[in-house]
């Protein structure tokens, strides 16, 4: 139930965002020396220590730093492990494709003809709600998109990419060895196998035939999504060069815990508190679910650890009918200071039991917690 959301690169290594490169290199040296997996024993250190580096990574770097300054960490190619679509995400199970048809998951980079644009992956953070009951959230980014000024050719308005001198056009070299009478074919490097190459660059976007723009969109995000999964989003990533199509868009969720709920799969674990009156009485109460108020009825005798189910009231399987369950678990308040009416009466009362008498029906108390927890 922990969350993977990414910390600031510079709270990571406990420096200002005007930290010298000196200063950054010492952080960095001190965190590693102090969560270094062989030294340190703490389960979190290895992740501790996979942050602390990656912090450094991009930090120590001029240019990454600088990227990461201005984009954060959804900086595109900056280095910034949260954008390298291939690494980072193995934690990371995609729940669906937002938009039908994945045809382009393969990712596979095809040597001629237009090239396909990298992945790109989004942090979004959700409230517990949002995630529980879905929604739509709006998100913005930069990314690289076809240049408006040349329309994705890379050339300059007014010219035309030209058939590559070097290949003729067929994006390929064949090379004849004469020793063996073979014939080796290779991509051709002056047009990168394109066939074409551009005389005069666009000046918007140097001849790439891609600019760097914000791009805004929609996430519809449904019912029951939980932390540490993700949303394919087909064909919003970044545009290839000169005219190659569009990678996918990955969106990491990450979910804020609940001020009084916690969440166990799909169900909902909530703590109620009874004075002991209420637990040896028995009381009619109103107690809080993720929609409004339920009517719980607390039978006379009510222990530590007992459990009350509210059906259906837990989070809705996710693309799916029905929803998990609520549930209560009790515990019995033991009054920590009582006025004088109250003591007289406790004292009242204690004259009343049977010292031999320890009729509770305790089954034991961490045997119902598991359970409730399903363990
Ligand atoms: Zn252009
Ligand atoms: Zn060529």
């Amino acid at each position: 139930m922990t969350t993977g959301a990414k910390r600031d690169y510079y709270e990571v290594l406990g420096v200002s965002r005007g930290a010298s490169p000196d200063e950054i290199k010492k952080a960095y040296r001190r965190l590693a020396r102090q969560y270094h997996p062989d030294v340190n024993r703490e389960d979190s250190a290895e992740s501790k220590f996979k942050e602390i580096n990656e912090a450094y990574e991009v930090l120590s770097d001029e240019q990454k730093r600088a990227m990461y300054d201005r984009f954060g960490h959804s900086a595109p190619g900056g280095g910034s492990a949260g954008y390298d679509p291939f690494g980072g995400g193995d934690a990371f199970s995609t729940i669906f494709d937002a938009f039908f048809g994945g045809a382009g998951g393969g990712g596979q980079r095809t040597q001629r003809g237009p090239q396909r644009g990298a992945d790109l992956r989004y942090n979004l953070r959700l409230s517990f709600e949002e995630a529980v009951f879905g929604c739509e959230k709006e998100i913005e980014f930069r990314r690289l998109e076809g240049c408006p000024s040349c329309k994705g050719s890379g050339a300059e308005p007014g010219t035309d990419p030209v058939r590559c001198p070097k290949c003729g056009g067929s994006g390929e070299v064949r090379q004849r060895a004469p020793l063996f009478n073979m014939v080796t074919v290779t991509i051709c490097d002056s047009c990168g196998g394109s066939g074409t190459v551009i005389p005069i660059p666009c000046r918007e976007c140097r001849g790439e035939g891609r600019v760097r723009q914000n791009h805004r969109l929609i996430v519809k995000v449904p019912a029951g999504v939980d932390s540490n999964q993700q949303i394919r989003i087909s064909g919003e990533g970044e545009s290839g060069p000169r005219g190659g199509t569009f990678g996918n868009l990955y969106v990491a969720l990450d979910v804020q815990q609940h001020a009084i709920f916690l969440r166990d799969g799909n169900d909902i674990i909530l703590e109620l508190k009874l004075n002991v009156a209420q637990a040896a009485l028995g009381e009619d109460l109103e107690v809080s679910t993720l929609d409004g108020t339920e009517k719980l009825r607390i039978p006379p005798g009510t222990q530590t650890g007992q459990t009350f189910k509210l059906r259906s009231k837990g989070v809705p399987f996710l693309r799916q009918n029905g929803r998990g369950d609520q549930i209560v678990i009790i515990r019995v308040m033991v009054p920590a200071k009582l006025n004088d009416q109250q003591r007289r009466l406790f004292t009242e009362l204690a004259h009343t039991f049977d010292p031999e008498d320890q009729s509770s029906r305790d089954e034991g108390f961490l045997g119902r917690i598991k359970d409730a927890l399903g363990l």
